[in-house]
């Protein structure tokens, strides 16, 4: 990351099926330089099941837009040629872009294959509820419409380790495949734990046990990165994949393109899951999306009062591994109809405030709050707020941190500047009632007035002879204070 840089993931889940994100954010390069934003998360830019597919359900990761594949050239973003020009714009712009990769399963098989399988409980994915039996499942993918042009690799259900439906019966269930170094695994510690075994998580799952999924897996991000020109990953899903094969990965990229080849990871987790074993197991290669905070954020904006702000930064990511870790209030999961926690709307400057303009972590500011979310249960965006810390961030907020966290309600921090940037800011926060706090910016500044940059405050406060100030905030609130020149 750059000194202070910004990522924005540039998608939400309800966009219209359009076929225009390319073009919208090839238009929109330039401003998001201006605002301050360094590098953009894009959406999975490969063929999915169907042309409204978000990019989760990946069908063919060499199909960027280009051929007649599930009843579309385009992708729900655009075409290959529109893609490679929104790159382009990007990094006209001094954008780097980081591409999502899902990796963890396949979806809208070509062909029916016959295989044999257990079911497993879903609760227990080490127990089997039936004897082996055959099935019918789409395992096989030939992609028809590309002709093996890039790869003339085919998918077949040995490459699998589990699928989510039987077309003989017409059955959903978690079927575990068996076969030659297949089948229940128990004790794979190099996946997540919950369920037993986290390895499936929909559609048909990849086997990286397989060698030959190995190869193909890495001759594709070699031509993918090629292809493209980005300049970073965003890998989803990463608790439902094997370890080894994550770092595996890594490795073979920062080989081939660079050593510091940018790599952030989605991996969901829930109370008591280990992310200090996992950050171990993968050699802390791969930064992480701060799960943690986001809930914390969800938590207080959900318990107002009930809330105690010390704790805001608690079991996060950022507090243990402050180098690794990618800050967000809400992304394209976090939504009400998509039925994971979001954060209310109330607490949202609050939250941005703190992932914007503290020392540590690597801020992601999502398109939908920014914009506004789209569909049938739409959502306005907070473009002007997020621009007013965006330029704080921008401007002010160096150097050192002197941290006020030593009220249950009322917290704020003092960024004392560096040499580029002497200023610095002060930030105070409720999620209660107003208050106000004494925090010092320095005795060189005695005399000195300080204003509110988001408007709440209206009266200047005037730094004393001791060097400090007292800073107002009101109820449920946040407010940033800058030097008035
Ligand atoms: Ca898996």
């Amino acid at each position: 990351m750059r000194t202070n840089g910004i990522m924005m993931q540039y998608f939400e889940w309800f966009l219209p099926n359009e076929g225009n994100l390319w073009n919208r954010l090839k238009e929109d390069a330039g401003h998001l330089k201006e605002i301050g934003v360094t590098s953009v998360w894009i959406p999975p830019c490969y063929k999915g099941t169907d042309s409204n597919d978000v990019g989760y359900g990946a069908y063919d990761l060499y199909d960027l837009g280009e051929f007649d594949q599930k009843g579309t050239v385009r992708t729900k973003y655009g075409t290959k040629q529109e893609l490679h020009d929104c790159i382009q714009a990007l990094h006209d712009n001094g954008i780097a872009v980081y591409a999502d990769v899902v990796l963890n399963h396949k979806g809208g098989g070509d062909e029916l294959q016959t295989f044999w399988v257990v079911e497993v409980d879903p609760h227990d994915r080490n127990k089997a509820i039936t004897e082996p039996y055959e099935i019918e499942g789409f395992t096989r993918f030939t992609f028809p419409g590309r002709n093996k042009k890039y790869s003339d690799f085919e998918w077949s259900w040995e490459h699998f380790s589990a699928t989510d439906y039987n077309y003989r019966d017409d059955k959903d269930a978690i079927y575990i495949i068996q076969g030659d170094n297949k089948g229940i695994e128990v004790d794979d510690r190099s996946v997540g734990q919950q369920y037993a075994n986290f390895d499936f998580l929909m559609f048909t799952d990849v086997d990286y046990k397989h060698p030959d999924v190995q190869e193909e897996t890495k001759k594709w991000i070699s031509w993918f990165i090629h292809e493209t020109g980005v300049d970073g990953l965003r890998l989803d899903a990463i608790k439902h994949i094997n370890d080894w094969f994550v770092k595996d990965f890594i490795d073979h990229v920062r080989g081939e393109f660079a050593g510091d080849f940018y790599v952030v990871g989605e991996y969901s987790f829930y109370d008591g899951m280990d992310i200090e074993l996992y950050l171990h197991n993968v050699e802390h290669k791969i930064d992480l999306f701060d799960v943690a905070l986001h809930y914390n954020f969800k938590q207080c904006g959900m318990d107002g009062p009930g809330f105690d702000m010390r704790k805001i930064f608690g079991s996060s990511i950022v507090s243990a591994y402050p180098e690794l870790a990618v800050t967000y209030v809400d992304n394209h999961d976090s939504h009400r109809l998509q039925g994971e926690p979001y954060v209310p709307e109330w607490f949202k400057p609050l939250a941005y405030a703190l992932i914007l303009l503290r020392k540590d972590g690597y801020p992601c500011i999502f398109l939908g709050d920014y914009y506004g979310i789209g569909g049938d249960n739409p959502q306005p965006g907070m473009q002007w707020m997020i621009d007013q810390l965006l330029d704080v961030r921008r401007d002010f907020s160096y150097g050192e941190q002197d941290d006020y966290f030593d009220h249950e309600h009322v917290v704020g921090w003092v960024r004392r500047g560096d040499e580029h940037h002497p200023d610095g800011c002060v930030v105070i926060m409720s999620n209660s009632e107003g208050g106000v706090k004494p925090m010092s910016v320095g005795t060189d500044y005695a005399g000195t007035s300080w204003y509110d940059k988001l408007g709440h405050v209206q009266e200047d406060v005037i730094i004393g002879d001791d060097g400090r100030g007292w800073f107002h905030v009101g109820d449920g609130s946040v407010s940033v204070y800058l030097k008035r020149v």
